[in-house]
């Protein structure tokens, strides 16, 4: 998502951009996931910080920008249900502004909400691969390359330019920004970055989330298939148990889901910093880096690069 979006950025500028990508471009990383939700209320507490608001507008702005040149983002601005779990969690609620307060009986029946909820308008959620694929093909039309199955090796500083060391080509760059997700590089030292792992499960029901949740647990609807996550675990921890804790919770706020067949399975990897705060750093002359985008990647993906890219080339 940060590599993508970040192309597609640059490509609005007079430069040679060349994104390289180890594997196929969404198929690998925490990228991958089946759905992704775009809330900023996030957390206990509910309130959007400044940073998600503006990733919200700037998310929007980008879709909207990518339909007007022909390419489909994968996006549903339906709104996100959060339903209180507590009535102190409802109480604490009522008085955020931003959102839309509903009484128990004003969310839809199909939802247990005994405490009642709130509607995030401007929320929705995203089908990841489709985003990518109209990101990288507006890029690739404005001039951008894209290197797939190409490995990015060590980095050597040549005469001011850096040379990057790789599976597929040679490659000179002035700047070169690092979008590695989780994973390491060698050419980075380390960045105090923590790793966490998170499990999705698809569930197959004709019965569907008519709005996507948010909270905890979380959940859309896509097709006839519902996917569901909100775990968190050390990343070399199998939980076999993850899916039914996944399952057992989404059940608490969408009953009717509590016993839909399991389909599938897909488990990421969120890197973030200890004060959640995105990387969006200058590690050197020409030498960048940018993620650790924690469990907002796709929330906060299209203002950040657009930031970086005013830094990189103005
Ligand atoms: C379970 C789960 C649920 C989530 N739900 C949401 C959500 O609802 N909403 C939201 O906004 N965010 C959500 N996120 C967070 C979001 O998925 C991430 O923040 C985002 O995908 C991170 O994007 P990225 O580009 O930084 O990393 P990645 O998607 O991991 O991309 C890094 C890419 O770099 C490539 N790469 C690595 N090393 C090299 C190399 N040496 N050479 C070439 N290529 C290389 C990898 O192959 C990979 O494709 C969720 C995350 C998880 C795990």
């Amino acid at each position: 998502m940060a590599g993508c979006h970040l192309a597609f950025e640059l490509s609005k500028f007079p430069a040679e951009v060349t994104l390289i990508e180890q594997g196929r471009i969404g198929r690998q990383g925490a990228s991958s996931l089946p759905v992704a939700l775009i809330n900023p209320y996030r957390g206990r507490s509910g309130r959007a910080s400044e940073l998600d608001l503006a990733g919200l507008a700037s998310f929007w702005r980008v879709a909207e920008e990518l339909r007007q040149h022909g390419y489909e983002p994968g996006t549903t601005r339906s709104g996100v249900l959060r339903i209180a779990s507590n009535r102190r969690q409802a109480n604490s609620w009522q008085k955020l502004s931003g959102v839309r307060w509903l009484e128990s009986q004003e969310v839809p029946a199909i939802y247990n909400a005994p405490y009642g909820g709130f509607m995030v308008e401007q929320g929705g959620w995203v089908m990841p691969n489709r985003l990518l694929g109209a990101l990288v093909a507006a890029a690739r039309q404005r001039g951008v390359r894209i290197l797939e199955n190409c490995r990015a090796g060590q980095l050597e500083t040549h005469t001011g330019t850096y040379r990057i060391a790789n599976s597929c080509e040679s490659l000179e760059a002035d700047l070169v920004v690092f979008c590695v997700g989780a994973d390491d590089h060698p050419s980075l030292a380390p960045l105090g970055v923590e790793r966490v792992a998170g499990d999705m499960i698809g569930l197959s029901s004709k019965a569907l989330l008519p709005l996507p949740i948010a909270g905890a647990v979380y959940g859309a609807s896509r097709g006839e298939q519902t996917f569901v996550g909100g775990n968190h675990r050390p990343i070399h921890q199998e939980d076999p148990s993850a899916p039914e804790k996944l399952r057992n919770a989404l059940g608490w706020f969408a009953p009717h889901l509590k016993r839909a067949p399991q389909t599938n399975r897909w488990t990421g990897v969120r890197a973030r910093q200890a004060d959640r705060t995105p990387l969006l750093e200058q590690l050197g002359p020409g030498l960048w880096v940018f993620g650790a985008l924690a469990g907002r990647g796709f929330l906060c993906s299209a203002h950040l690069s657009r930031q970086l890219a005013g830094k990189l080339l103005v």
